[in-house]
């Protein structure tokens, strides 16, 4: 039943159910649902609505649907229906009932019959460009449609002959007879059917009328006996319209309550374009890691627990407002420290040489799992005469600050001994293609018996044990932080960020990650989070980062 305390704050939706639970209202019942069109895959606004549905059901001992509001039959599909069905319940959440608004055509049908009879609704000839005309505008009254007062016989005649596929689309459309001169435009005689002779994805060829957008979902809501009809606050002035269907016809009334949608900087959230991007092949399908989708999220290593802290701590307001993406990349951070494993891994590989460790031996050095859980427990590394370390934790020349080797310097090799540069063997070009150095073999628990001090710890693998993998690094999609803000002469495709995936090939790993499987989660000491891809096989390991050990956002900003 409830988790709330009479302490716990509640955000404004939740706050209206506990009322409404306080006072009755619906028998103390709560039903609600999440209403997705399968014309596109889930994204991570939608986990926000997800979150905020299934999780007001969850905590006031209430139910939560998954209705698929399949009306606009050219756009949807069933692989669109499996693939939100496979989003949300990897989010954690189980639906009470899948359902479909297709299953109530002949309900939704029946149901405009009744409104025609009582004289709400005409079958109208204008076109589409004509309703347009006459409906008018914010400050300019609207005029009645030539075709507003026909005979209830002829409505009905017309609206089945609609339905019977006499005529073509776009040749008639069914509208509610409401007022053409309300201060809300969808008041002004909206549609209510439109006509498509297209085929629907579970329908098949039995309608070619379908009911719009608005005189569906209500309708569909109140079949369901939803308490609180949970949607963004775009449909905030088509809730006098919800309310005119559900009460004209006299059947049970949710109640709509507007949220305030997502928005992400540098993310783009509109299904259309997101399908744009995977039809133009921009990115690699909607599971691409750089998609704000849940699949992509989930491909790149991301955890639903992440996504629902992170829909937990941007919290629900009736305000429009622009989220850091920072925000839910230290959610990931937060929960991946928390649960995955690390490893050691050297992205841009530059060989050391240990010319004082005997040739041909090795030995096996203890690291721990996670510092964050001891039950992750500890593996070996092997530990031998020739290593990588990342190119970057060499400087010929270097300051104080530098941590990383110079030569001359000594540091500590993470888990193994401390490790002195006396030489670095440059190429023809002069590019330093190999460290000579020297362990010292007292060294092994990480201090000196002298007491000797060093700075810096650096990670490192084994060059004889090494496995080789590609590992994919992913930035923002977009440039800019709102890729919808679009200045005038350009495409929003232009805002796409040319270095959004860097491939790098040749990466040295830690022996131990030899076994990892697609959707394994570690994290690449001093490196960031990462994840095996689905592209891995046991001969090429595919690793894509997750997110970055630290905050990158900071840092650009100021460039
Ligand atoms: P479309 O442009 O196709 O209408 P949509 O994003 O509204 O796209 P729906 O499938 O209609 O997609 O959305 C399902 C539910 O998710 C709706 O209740 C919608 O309000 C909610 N939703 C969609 N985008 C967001 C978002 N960015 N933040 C919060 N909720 C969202
Ligand atoms: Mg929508």
């Amino acid at each position: 039943m409830s988790e709330a305390t009479p302490e716990t704050k509640l955000d404004f939706v939740r706050q209206i159910v506990a009322d409404d639970i306080a006072n009755g209202k619906n028998n103390g019942q709560v039903q609600t649902r999440f209403p997705p069109e399968p014309n596109g895959y889930l994204h991570i606004g939608h986990a926000k609505s997800i979150c905020l549905n299934f999780g007001i059901a969850q905590q006031f001992g209430g139910k939560c649907n998954l209705r698929f509001d399949d009306t606009n039959p050219e756009k949807e599909d069933t692989e669109y229906v499996q693939a939100i069905e496979e989003d949300v319940r990897w989010l954690g959440f189980e639906w009470e009932k899948k359902l479909f608004a297709s299953d109530y055509f002949d309900q939704l049908y029946e149901w405009a019959v009744q409104l025609i009879k009582e004289g709400k609704a005409y079958v109208c000839d204008q076109t589409v460009e004509e309703v347009r005309e006459y409906r008018g505008g914010w400050n300019k009254e609207g005029k009645h449609s030539p075709y507003r007062d026909r005979s209830v016989e002829e409505n009905l005649d017309l609206f089945e002959r609609m339905k019977n596929g006499e005529f073509a689309d776009g040749e008639k459309s069914l509208r509610a007879k409401i007022d053409m001169n309300s201060s809300n435009m969808n008041l002004r005689d909206p549609a209510m059917y439109r006509i498509r002779h297209e085929h629907h994805h579970r329908t098949g060829d039995k309608w070619c009328i379908y009911p719009m957008y608005d005189f569906a979902h209500g309708q569909s809501d109140s079949l369901e006996g939803v308490t609180h009809s949970v949607c963004t606050l775009e449909f905030e002035n088509h809730r006098p319209l919800y309310d005119w269907y559900i009460e004209s016809l006299g059947i049970h009334h949710p109640q709509q309550i507007e949220f305030a949608r997502l928005n992400l900087t540098y993310t783009m959230m509109s299904k259309r374009k997101l399908l744009e991007l995977v039809n133009e092949k921009l990115v690699n399908g909607w599971d691409d890691p750089r998609m704000p989708t849940i699949c992509g999220m989930r491909r790149r290593g991301v955890t639903p627990e992440a996504l629902r802290a992170f829909c937990d701590k941007i919290g629900i307001t009736k305000f429009n407002s622009l989220t850091e993406l920072a925000l839910l990349e230290l959610c990931i951070r937060d929960h991946l420290n928390r649960t995955a494993n690390r490893a050691m891994a050297v992205l841009d590989p530059l060989k050391v040489v240990i010319t004082n460790y005997p040739e041909g031996e090795t030995e096996m050095r203890q690291a721990i799992n996670n510092p964050e859980d001891e039950s992750a427990g500890i593996r070996e590394m092997p530990f031998g005469r020739e290593l990588y370390i990342e190119r970057k934790d060499f400087m010929e020349e270097a300051s104080k600050k530098y941590f990383g080797l110079t030569v001359d310097k000594e540091v500590r090799f993470k888990n193994a001994f401390f490790v002195k540069c006396n030489e670095a063997i440059k190429d023809d070009d002069g590019n330093v293609v190999e460290l000579r150095c020297t362990y010292d073999p007292e060294t092994s628990g990480g201090k000196a018996p002298d007491g000797r001090k060093v700075k810096g710890t650096l990670t490192w693998v084994s060059a004889r044990h090494a496995v080789d993998a590609e590992v994919r690094l992913y930035n923002p999609l977009f440039n800019k932080e709102k890729p919808d803000d679009i200045e005038e002469g350009k495409d929003w495709k232009d805002g796409l960020n040319p270095e959004s995936l860097v491939t790098l090939t040749g990466c040295k790993l830690e022996p131990s990650l030899a076994k990892a499987i697609p959707g394994d989660r570690f994290q690449f000491e001093r490196t960031g989070y990462f994840c095996v891809d689905k592209d891995s096989t046991a001969d090429k390991l595919v690793f894509n980062r997750t997110v970055t050990l630290k905050d990158g956002f900071a840092k650009s900003k100021k460039k």
